[in-house]
């Protein structure tokens, strides 16, 4: 589904990622790791089209996307959140998550004036399938809370929700359990199963937490000082000599 090939990113004299190459199969959990600063944020931004790469490839089904605009690629159907949630904290949970759909006919001034009956019954439309959404989350009862007044959990879930909304067939989670408790973290960790299992939907995961990336993920590449140094199921990744030097700091 997704295939990055010599992916680099430069930043003046430092290899953030350095000449990085993986695939991501359909309909399977993946996860990206290694320590801090090894270039897994970067690695997303390159693969969503948030940064340029210096070097490199990436196919999304057989199609480059390497330098498309982000919400070409978003349209294409690879979703993501961000490792520091971007919200607008004065509006609330629902109208954040209608903010997902772009090109409402409610935009286009000639259809507002003229075709008033058209939008609400679009906006409707998109409210009922919010709603769904927010359901399955289980922060419906939160539609017109205020953002700012919520958890950073709830937050997250809004985040995932505004998300999921864009209908992507593949969504990358950067950190979307980082700061939250474990019980809550494990719900989380159900409802992206969930969206595998019954929806298709394939991800990759950067994850800071170990023991939910050997819980959740499949198959794992391990990046360090911005080179994949070793991929493979979470049994090989972590008896491989290579990723305990990296994570002891060797
Ligand atoms: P990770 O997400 O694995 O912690 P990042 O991808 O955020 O790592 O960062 C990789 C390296 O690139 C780090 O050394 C970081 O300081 C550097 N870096 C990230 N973004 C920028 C930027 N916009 N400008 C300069 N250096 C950056
Ligand atoms: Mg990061």
């Amino acid at each position: 589904m997704l295939k990055v090939e010599n992916l680099s990113k430069q930043f003046g004299g430092l290899k953030a990622v350095n000449q990085c190459s993986f695939e991501v199969q359909e309909g399977m959990i993946y996860g990206l790791i290694g320590p801090n600063g090894s270039g897994k944020t970067t690695t997303f931004n390159l693969i969503t089209g948030f940064l340029e790469p210096t070097g490199g490839r990436v196919f999304f089904k057989d199609q480059e996307i390497t330098g498309l605009a982000p919400h070409r690629i978003a349209h294409l159907g690879i979703g993501r959140t961000f490792q520091l949630v971007r919200l607008f904290h004065n509006m609330t949970v629902m109208e954040n998550v209608l903010l997902a759909f772009k090109g409402q006919s409610g935009e286009r001034l000639f259809s507002a004036f003229f075709r008033p009956r058209q939008v609400t019954r679009e906006q409707m439309a998109n409210e009922k399938q919010a709603m769904v959404l927010l359901e399955m989350l289980q922060i419906a009862h939160l539609r017109d809370e205020y953002v700012g007044n919520l958890g950073y959990a709830q937050q997250k879930l809004v985040e995932l929700c505004r998300t999921l909304m864009t209908e992507p067939e593949m969504i990358l989670l950067d950190e979307l359990v980082a700061g939250i408790s474990p019980a809550f973290a494990e719900r989380l960790l159900d409802y992206i199963r969930q969206l595998r299992d019954e929806q298709g939907l394939t991800f990759l995961v950067v994850e800071h937490n170990m023991h939910v990336v050997m819980s959740l993920c499949e198959w794992i590449v391990v990046l360090n000082y911005g080179s994949k140094i070793a991929e493979g199921t979470p049994e090989e990744v972590s008896s491989n000599p290579k990723v305990i030097d990296a994570y002891l700091g060797v």
